[in-house]
């Protein structure tokens, strides 16, 4: 059996940990070519080693790079081409959630500027670099491959929903990405590209479990949650997996949840 991505060239960004790392997994389990990119470049090499000796039919590779910085973003996107020949998936999923992101009167401005650049900026750096490398894949029908690709670009569930527990910086930053992706979706739609965003619920990541470092914090969330817990890493890779592949053809601009149901929630099971 061929994988979901077979003779696919991809790259993934915040691959050092979390939704980044298993994605990175999947995608060379389903066989991939993948390009890690993060800014902890220890974290990312580590990850990189993990994929590379549970999958050694693909081709692995780490780099450095801190997707708010465009040149780093470019210069990262080249490497996937020059090491794999093509640029066939680009998962934007780096971001930050600041433990000094509050409210309208406590966010410092600081903290505003560095959740926009890194959560928003970042993703549109992403975009901009995958779309100008995907414009130039040679179509190769033997191997399912065409110009174009697949950008997925992850927002929030809080872009969604309001939360009474603030994180302005974020939220709005989750908001802006999916607007932005539908535009551009909307935009390259005639290309051959599509963009998605997907919307994870609260995940057992590092991201979140290092803010909700009490059990009254765990709970606050707990309650509202459908399904009564959080949601792992994994279950939002694969829901990269399904948008990075051709099982989502016909599928563009959309808002891709995988929130255990928290979205559609009223009244929580009891
Ligand atoms: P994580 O903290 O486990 O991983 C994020 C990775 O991004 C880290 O390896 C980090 O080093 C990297 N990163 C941070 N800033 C970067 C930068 N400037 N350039 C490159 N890499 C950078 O978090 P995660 O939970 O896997 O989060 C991944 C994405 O999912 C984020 O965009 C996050 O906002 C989003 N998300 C997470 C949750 C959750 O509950 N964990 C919920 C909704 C959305």
């Amino acid at each position: 059996m061929p994988g979901r991505l077979q003779y696919k060239s991809t790259l993934i960004t915040g691959a050092g940990s979390g939704i980044g790392l298993e994605s990175a997994l999947l995608f060379a389990q389903e066989g991939a070519d993948v390009l890690l990119v993060d800014v902890n470049e220890q974290a990312v090499n580590a990850a990189a080693k993990k994929v590379a000796e549970r999958f050694p039919n693909v081709k692995v590779a780490a780099t450095k790079a801190d997707v708010s910085k465009e040149a780093e973003v470019k210069a990262a996107v080249d490497k996937a081409v020059e090491l794999f020949g093509r640029l066939d998936v680009v998962f934007n999923n780096a971001g930050i959630m600041h433990p000094a992101d509050d409210n309208a009167l406590n966010t410092e401005e600081k903290i505003w500027d560095l959740t926009m650049d890194v959560n928003l900026k970042g993703v549109w750096w992403g975009c901009k670099h995958a779309i100008i490398a995907m414009r130039k894949n040679p179509t190769d029908a033997s191997k399912g491959l065409h110009t174009g690709g697949s950008i997925i670009n992850t927002a929030s569930f809080v872009a969604i929903m309001g939360a009474a527990t603030p994180q302005l910086a974020y939220t709005a930053s989750k908001g802006a990405v999916l607007a932005m992706t539908r535009e551009l979706a909307m935009v390259h739609a005639r290309e051959g590209i599509r963009l998605n965003s997907i919307c994870p619920g609260p995940l057992k990541t590092p991201l979140l479990m290092d803010f909700l470092n009490t059990d009254e914090k765990k709970n606050r969330r707990l309650v509202h949650l459908p399904m009564g817990r959080f949601g792992e890493a994994v279950e939002i890779a694969k829901g990269a997996l399904f948008l990075a592949s051709d099982d989502s053809s016909y599928m563009t601009g959309t808002d891709f949840k995988v929130d255990g149901g928290l979205t559609s929630c009223y009244v929580t099971p009891e």
